[in-house]
């Protein structure tokens, strides 16, 4: 397994319009193979600055709709307040998410991406500048 992820620059354009430091702000990312398509902002139920906890219906929800597109969930995004490293319970949740885990810090704009394999292993981001195929005709 190649250990990259291609999401739209696009993506990142709205992260920086939406998400602010009050709250970590998270993302669901679909696609196929290593391609996100297209991808869905969801509450953070903590309203927390420093962690976030997504609704596992919203999170059912948006997993059932993707399945019904033949997307798969690539990648699970949110933001931190300082450096885009996965944090003790973020490592909680990677190892029960086997997904990409894209973070960004909120200040910075830096990003990073993880996989939980025995350890957080750094998996590349390739942003792309193509507009979305998202809707397409099929
Ligand atoms: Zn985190």
């Amino acid at each position: 397994m190649s250990l990259y992820i291609e999401i739209p620059a696009e993506f990142f354009r709205e992260a920086r319009e939406k998400c602010h430091p009050d709250v970590e702000c998270p993302a669901l990312l679909f696609g196929r193979g290593n391609a996100v398509e297209t991808w869905r902002w969801v509450e953070n139920k903590t309203a927390s600055a420093t962690q976030f906890a997504i609704d596992p219906e919203e999170m059912y929800r948006h997993l059932r709709e993707a399945e019904e597109r033949g997307l798969q969930l690539l990648a699970i995004f949110h933001t931190h307040p300082g450096p885009p490293i996965p944090s003790a319970v973020d490592v909680r949740h990677m190892k029960l998410w086997r997904v990409v885990w894209v973070v960004t810090d909120v200040y910075s704009w830096q990003s990073a991406a993880w996989i939980w394999d025995n350890r957080p292993k750094p998996v590349e981001i390739k942003q792309r500048r193509q507009p979305e195929a998202d809707d397409a005709p099929a």
